[in-house]
């Protein structure tokens, strides 16, 4: 029987709903996961964003967001998960871009001089129906109808991602007795992704119905854990498991896929199995 987690957030909620497997690979057995490119252009991203959100309103400007950008950039290259995608000269360039692009999203979605900024990287620590919730919220504003939990978001637009900020809009009332107004995603774009908002109002509702899905995660992860039994769940999604050579269900999924033409070209297990 396996020791149950002492926290629980939404993204390791999510890779237990995508696959109990992996989950194990990642929580249990701690088996390497380094975070691809794509994830990294976000984390950098995010730490340029908290800290232009932490100036006084009329100091949020490009000009300080690109002086952050460059002041942050000598430690994040020192970074063990940059250093080994191993990017050439080049490839560090278009990097460097990509994030550039991802934080001048902002301005196409907001005037950040003009935003009430109450909180940024709020840490969120709180049992919801039982569950011990743990989360960061990258940004809480103040309007007039209250509060709005904000999550930056780098990559293509999900539906289901509003579920993480109705969950820390739930963990937000729990801690703070404040029930936010509004949840919102920030999808910052890039050459291919069109910024965009997506955003809900909060309801008690709509907190119920992740907080009762966040609940029946948790229980089929405390069943999990006591039968020592994580079941693989193969989807497309295997070609970007780090855990792929561990995988029998996984590698028998990706080959097929391979030899049917449906493996995506940028698929990190083509190269990990050799295909
Ligand atoms: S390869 Fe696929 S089935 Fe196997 S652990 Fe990874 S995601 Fe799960």
């Amino acid at each position: 029987m396996f020791k149950t987690p002492r926290s629980f957030s939404y993204s390791s909620a999510s890779l237990f709903k995508q696959c109990p497997r992996r989950w194990k690979h990642k929580y249990i057995d701690k088996l390497p996961d380094p975070t691809g490119e794509a994830a990294l252009v976000g984390t950098f991203a995010h730490d340029v964003l908290e800290q232009l959100c932490e100036q006084e309103p009329a100091l949020r400007t490009e000009a300080k967001a690109k002086e952050i950008a460059g002041k942050n950039w000598t430690k994040f290259a020192e970074n063990t998960d940059f250093k080994k995608l191993e990017l050439d000269e080049e490839s560090q360039r278009a990097f460097r871009w990509k994030t550039w692009e991802a934080v001048q999203g902002l301005w196409h979605l907001e005037d950040p001089t003009k935003v009430a900024v109450e909180a940024t990287e709020q840490k969120l620590s709180t049992s919801l129906s039982g569950v011990p919730f743990f989360g960061i919220v990258d940004r809480l504003d103040r309007n007039k109808d209250g509060l709005t939990v904000v999550d930056y978001k780098t990559g293509k637009v999900r539906n289901d991602n509003i579920d993480q900020v109705l969950l820390y809009s739930a963990a937000v009332t729990s801690q703070t007795g404040e029930q936010p107004s509004k949840a919102r995603l920030f999808y910052l774009g890039n050459k291919e992704i069109t910024p965009q908002i997506i955003e809900t109002d909060v309801s008690e509702d709509l907190i119920d119905k992740v907080v009762e899905d966040l609940s029946d995660t948790w229980k089929k992860l405390n069943a999990d854990l006591d039968s020592e039994e994580f079941e693989p769940m193969p989807t497309p999604l295997c070609g970007w498991c780090s855990f792929i050579e561990e995988c029998t269900d996984g590698i028998e999924f990706i080959k097929k896929r391979a030899s049917s033409g449906k493996l995506r070209s940028d698929a990190p297990a083509r190269s990990a199995l050799g295909l």
